[in-house]
């Protein structure tokens, strides 16, 4: 039999927010344990939460980046469970009412459309703390850095149907949320986390089948795998008539496959109910439509004025817009040298590579904007080759002094000066009158070797085109 497959994600971003979400302590990200800590967060008795409002702002901007309505008045409950890592022994998140629902996000679909995947909810919540198994299972370490950190959960409908659109949808995501600034998205940091509920069902049928959820999935890939894993687990199950048990299942990498972690709980075994020391958020109409207005242009609306306005490749658009802090690169070159197709050859060729390899991130490298104008119009001057380009980009990258100093420095200057290059000329002439013979004698070729003798004479500075003009004159007309 053939079957469909059905997969939903509920993916957990943490807000970037200065502090928590109900006390003050600093919301960052640091390998000390237990170093951004208080009474509230740690749910000592007697405190009471007080609510971050610019956590709800940002929540905000994320409904609306994702095409939700909001909420205009919602509330906090609390989810009971128990589990070492959660200190109050409940967790504060929206249950009821989420701030925004209804929402989609647009992916290109396998057959290459687009296709929208709807958004069932996103709801804030607190993130728990962390627990570090020692590896001999001996003891667990648990941290409360994380407890109280602003998240949101953002809940797709199940219209996923292949790992592959699971993925583009965890891309599409990403950057709308990086755009908005609503997160940095550090998967490897844990502030971008993705469980995956999958079913598979007879083609063509519309009830759905009993679901595995899946946990631990650290990178887009590993969501991808995890899904391709499961097809062909619950596929085997159903071709047995085994029956698919609903499980919540981890993915370990290394083994390449999903274990049992334990039997899927149900939402009403976490008695939630409206959290009695917080109030109601309420939102006025204004206050939306004004985040509305200023959300930030996205990376599909950039790829397109980029391909209409700027006449870029549609692969070079999408290649400087994966990344928000490339497209401000990207941006903040042309506003001093509006030459776009240029920019983009140097940005997505030597310079992505020394980014890449030496894993920095392009508001954060010496090489500036200003930097990279100045290499191109010390090209464009003659001052130097294209190729010497290179070299010059490679130095001042890892020094952050200036193409132009590096040029100074090194005396890498292009000699263009024709008095200066016919002495060299010349000189080179003299010392391979056998090829000025050939020449002369109708072997053109020659001409080649002669040029290449003055680029050695010259150690590669020489302008190539000048050599030439000049050559040619005397090996013609003397
Ligand atoms: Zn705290």
């Amino acid at each position: 039999m053939e079957y469909e497959v059905v997969v939903g994600l509920e993916v957990h971003v943490e807000l970037h927010t200065e502090s928590k979400l109900f006390c003050s302590c600093p919301n960052s990200f640091t390998s000390d344990p237990n170093l951004n800590v208080c009474e509230v967060c740690l749910g000592f008795p007697g405190t009471m939460p007080l609510l971050n409002s610019y956590a709800v702002t940002q929540a905000l901007k994320a409904s609306l980046a994702l095409n939700c309505e909001v909420s205009l008045h919602s509330r906090f409950d609390r989810k009971n469970y128990f589990y070492p890592d959660i200190p109050k022994g409940y967790q504060i998140s929206q249950y009821f009412i989420p701030i925004g629902s209804g929402g989609f996000l647009e992916i290109e679909s396998e057959a290459g459309e687009i296709k929208k995947v709807g958004i069932t909810r996103v709801h804030m919540e607190e993130d728990a703390g962390k627990l570090v198994h020692a590896s001999t299972g001996e003891y667990s370490l648990v941290d409360y850095n994380r407890a109280g950190v602003p998240l949101i959960e953002i809940v797709s409908e199940p219209e996923i149907r292949s790992p592959q659109e699971a993925r583009r949808y965890l891309e599409k995501l990403k950057s709308k949320m990086q755009y908005a600034r609503v997160s940095d998205c550090k998967m490897e940091e844990g502030s971008l986390r993705c469980d995956a509920n999958i079913s598979l069902r007879p083609q063509g049928s519309s009830g759905f089948g009993a679901k595995t959820e899946l946990k631990n999935m650290n990178s887009f890939k590993a969501v991808e795998k995890a899904l391709e894993f499961e097809i062909k687990r619950q596929t085997e199950l159903l071709e047995n008539n085994e029956g698919v048990k609903p499980q919540t299942r981890r993915w370990e990498e290394d083994k390449g496959k999903t274990i049992v972690m334990r039997d899927k709980l149900q939402a009403h075994d976490y008695r939630c109910f409206v959290d009695p020391e917080l109030a109601p958020i309420v939102l006025t109409t204004e206050e939306v439509e004004n985040t509305r207005a200023n959300l930030p242009e996205f990376a599909s609306q950039k790829i397109e004025r980029y391909v209409n306005d700027y006449n870029l490749p549609q692969y070079d658009a999408e290649v400087i817009t994966a990344d928000p802090k490339l497209a401000n690169y990207f941006e903040a070159c042309l506003q001093q040298y509006p030459h776009p197709k240029t920019v983009s050859n140097w940005i997505m060729g030597d310079f992505l590579a020394l980014m890449n390899a030496e894993g920095k991130e392009p508001d954060k490298v010496l090489f500036t904007p200003s930097y990279l104008v100045e290499l191109l119009k010390l090209i464009d001057e003659g001052t130097i080759t294209g190729k010497m380009a290179k070299d010059v980009l490679e130095k001042s990258f890892d020094s952050g002094t200036s193409p132009r100093e590096v040029v100074e420095e090194e005396g890498m200057e292009q000699i263009s000066n024709e008095d200066e290059l016919a002495e060299i000329v010349n000189r080179v002439m003299a010392d391979n009158p056998s090829s000025v013979n050939d020449y002369r004698e109708g072997k053109k070729k020659a001409m080649g070797f002669l040029v290449g003798q003055v680029m050695k004479a010259t150690s590669g500075k020489a302008n190539p085109q000048v050599v030439n003009e000049i050559l040619k004159h005397k090996l013609e007309e003397d």
